[in-house]
Parts: structure tokens; sequence; C-alpha cells
């Protein structure tokens, strides 16, 4: 199955993309749940925590340093939330491994 995140990595559909490199893509979330709200999505399609394996070890590695940069970038100096959901009972929606980064107020 296609995610709407695969597509947002083949150009297929648009998306407000802030980084991009070999291993991951950063776009902002359609519908943000705080002033900032950004995805860091791997371009490998995983679909969840619950599918990792140890190969994937440098390929979360990456993601989560991805979140620190573009935080720093976003200039979320005061703090911020990095946010994974997994599988059903953990809210997940799409298929394809996330990070949410969130900030710009104060988040509970
Ligand atoms: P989750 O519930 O963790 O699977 O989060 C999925 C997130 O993807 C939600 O916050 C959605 O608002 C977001 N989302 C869904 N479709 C798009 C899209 N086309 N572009 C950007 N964000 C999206």
């Amino acid at each position: 199955m296609t995610t709407i995140f695969k597509k947002i990595i083949d150009r297929e559909i648009p998306a407000d993309i802030v980084y991009e490199d070999d291993i991951c893509l950063a776009f902002r979330d359609i519908q943000p749940k705080a002033p900032v709200h950004i995805l860091v999505i791997p371009k490998k399609e995983i679909a969840s925590l619950m599918e990792l394996t140890d190969e994937d070890e440098s390929i979360v590695g990456h993601c989560v340093i991805a979140v620190s940069r573009i935080a720093a970038q976003e200039g979320l100096s005061g703090g911020y939330k990095m946010q994974v959901n997994c599988g059903e009972d953990g809210g997940q929606e799409v298929p394809h491994l996330h990070f949410h980064l969130l900030g710009g107020r104060r988040l509970h």
C-alpha cells in the first residue's frame, strides 16, 4: 500500500518541506496542533515503531538528530515535544513511521 507520506517523498502530492537529505524528509503537518508542527519521516518505508529491526538503528538515530536540528532552525530554544504514535492503540493514522515535532507554545 502506498501511503500519503510515500507520495510526499515521491513528490506526487505537495507538502511544505522544511528539510531533506538522503535518509529523511521533514514537512509541516497539514493540521498543526501547535504553532510549529513538523513531521520527520525516514525515506525508507517503515510502517511503525513495531516494524523496526536492528538494521534501522542508524535511520532512527538520523531522524531524531534531524528533529533536534530542525527544532533549532525553527527557533524552539525554550523546548519542544517529539512524539511518535504507534499502531491503532497508539493513535497512529498514517502507517509510515513519523516523528512529530511540536513547539512554539507551552505543551502539556
Ligand atoms: P499520526 O496520527 O501519528 O499517524 O499522525 C499523522 C499526521 O499526519 C497527522 O498529524 C496529520 O495531520 C498529518 N497529515 C496527514 N496527511 C498529511 C499531509 N498530506 N501533509 C502533511 N501532514 C499530513
